[in-house]
């Protein structure tokens, strides 16, 4: 029995062939695993449970097909997927961080937002989304005009990120530490870079392992482990 986890597949209209690569990576990869977490960022937009856009509904349905145990959590474009989310596809919303047992080692979950401290406009716009009285404000306007906040608020990131030097948009190394040696683990999994590797690193005078999943954009990326093998990842190419 495996367990596998994705990351940022950023599903939106925009790219059915992404949602075809997701329906197929359930049907080939995850249907005989054991559990399945998404770590955020698995919808480009969410702009509350009480708006499904139609063209996501494929994913919700598939995700509901999946007999296995599932967890998603928030990322940072997806933070608002809550309770009725979780009830459509029986998946289970994790705080991020959590801490899980992966087969006897405790590994750390992140989305991998909350790392990249550099980016302190980010940090302070983090803060007020994930504010609940900003969401509950939020939930309460009417999709128009969620739509128009999503849509200007997108446009100021990327008029932002793109005038960061790359260093900026990439994990604060001291960040990880801290997060790894506070939750008492030397392994932890997280997405949101979109810089896939697996790096080694020491925590608390130990050698500690963080590995971070891909974007869904030219490969699928995956991290699979089972009971007494590493977790390994790897990607399929939808080139
Ligand atoms: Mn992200």
């Amino acid at each position: 029995m495996t367990t596998l986890f994705i990351s940022d597949l950023h599903l939106d209209q925009h790219r059915p062939d992404l949602m075809a690569a997701f329906i197929q990576f359930l049907k080939s990869h995850a249907k005989d695993a054991e559990k399945l977490y998404i770590l955020g960022d698995f919808f480009e937009v969410w702009l509350g449970d009480d708006f499904v856009p139609p063209f996501l509904q494929a994913a919700i349905d598939a995700l509901a097909d999946l007999s296995i145990e599932k967890y998603v959590m928030h990322g940072n474009r997806d933070f608002l997927l809550g309770d009725r989310f979780c009830r459509l596809t029986g998946a289970v919303l994790l705080e991020d961080p959590t801490v899980i047992d992966l087969y006897g080692t405790p590994c750390l979950l992140m989305h991998g937002d909350s790392l990249c401290t550099k980016d302190v406009e980010y940090m302070q716009v983090r803060k007020m989304l994930r504010d609940p009285a900003f969401q509950a404000d939020f939930l309460t306007k009417t999709v128009e005009e969620r739509i128009a906040f999503a849509t200007s608020a997108r446009e100021q990131s990327k008029a932002h990120t793109g005038e960061m030097s790359t260093e900026i948009m990439d994990v604060t190394p001291d960040e990880v530490t801290l997060a790894m040696s506070e939750a008492g683990v030397n392994l932890m999994i997280h997405g949101h870079t979109h810089r896939p590797d697996s790096h080694q690193l020491t925590v608390n005078d130990s050698p500690a392992i963080r590995m971070v999943l891909g974007d869904w954009d030219k490969a699928a990326w995956y991290i699979e482990t089972s009971e007494g093998e590493p977790p390994r990842l790897t990607s399929i190419d939808l080139t």
